[in-house]
């Protein structure tokens, strides 16, 4: 572990990552699901043999990326691409099959290469919910346009946290997700009251994560603009 937030809630995106000369790769998490942090642009590794390595489960597709900064990026269904039950990986070819220990056969990306990802029983009905969740993406104007309606859907929630003195963030600004958006009450209060009153809304699953507590927006791909704006109506309808 060459960088962290742990001793300030996971907070905020570690800025200075002491790197070793010789890591053969450097992992990071693109968007911090449980605490709502998201690199925008993502750290090089020193070693110039070293690749970047990635989990992207909670914002694929939500933004553009460049694929070729990294060696392996994997990325969960269950966020922005359709129901659990797959995961993803882009992997160069360049990085296999460099590992003289034995691997098990399942754990092998080449099994699934040389199998066409059906080494076992394709769970289909997620491939085939991925695949509708991708045309929608493509009929819907692709990831520039999804990127910008995800930046004016985070961003309005955001503005509301900030300006509505019963909330507040607590993320600095340059670190915050577009994806998950976490929020406490400014100076405590009744946080079941504010579930429950979000709840008879129909705004549902705003809990934060049970380790950090508060309140947690996730706002992914599949989450209309009218669903934040919801929220928001209701973080001002809302009186102690
Ligand atoms: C949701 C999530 C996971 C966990 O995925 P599982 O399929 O439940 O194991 C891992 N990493 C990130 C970044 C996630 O958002």
């Amino acid at each position: 572990m060459v960088g962290s937030s742990k001793e300030s809630m996971y907070n905020h995106i570690p800025k200075k990552v002491p790197q070793s000369n010789d890591a053969v790769f450097l992992h990071v998490t693109s968007n911090n699901t449980i605490y709502g942090t998201q690199w925008k642009t993502f750290p090089t590794p020193k070693n110039p043999n070293g690749y970047l390595v990635a989990d992207m489960s909670s914002d694929i597709f939500s933004r553009p990326i460049d694929v070729s900064q990294f060696g392996l990026i994997y990325a969960g269904a269950q966020k922005n691409m359709g129901p659990a039950g797959m995961t993803l990986v882009i992997v160069r070819d360049d990085i296999l099959g460099k590992v003289d220990r034995e691997i098990p056969t399942m754990m092998n990306y080449q099994t699934h290469i040389d199998k066409g990802s059906m080494f076992n029983t394709p769970p289909v009905m997620s491939i085939y919910g991925v695949n509708r969740s991708l045309h929608w993406l493509k009929d819907n104007g692709g990831i520039q346009a999804i990127e910008e309606k995800n930046k004016r859907k985070a961003e309005k929630l955001y503005y509301e946290i900030d300006r509505n003195p019963l909330f507040k963030s607590p993320i600095p600004q340059e670190d915050r997700s577009l994806m998950n958006v976490p929020f406490v009450f400014a100076d405590g209060g009744d946080e079941e009251g504010f579930l429950s009153f979000c709840d008879h809304r129909g705004l549902k699953t705003l809990k934060g994560h049970r380790s950090v507590g508060g309140f947690r927006a996730s706002i992914y791909n599949a989450m209309p603009e009218a669903g934040v704006d919801a929220l928001i109506q209701a973080m001002q309808d809302y009186t102690v």
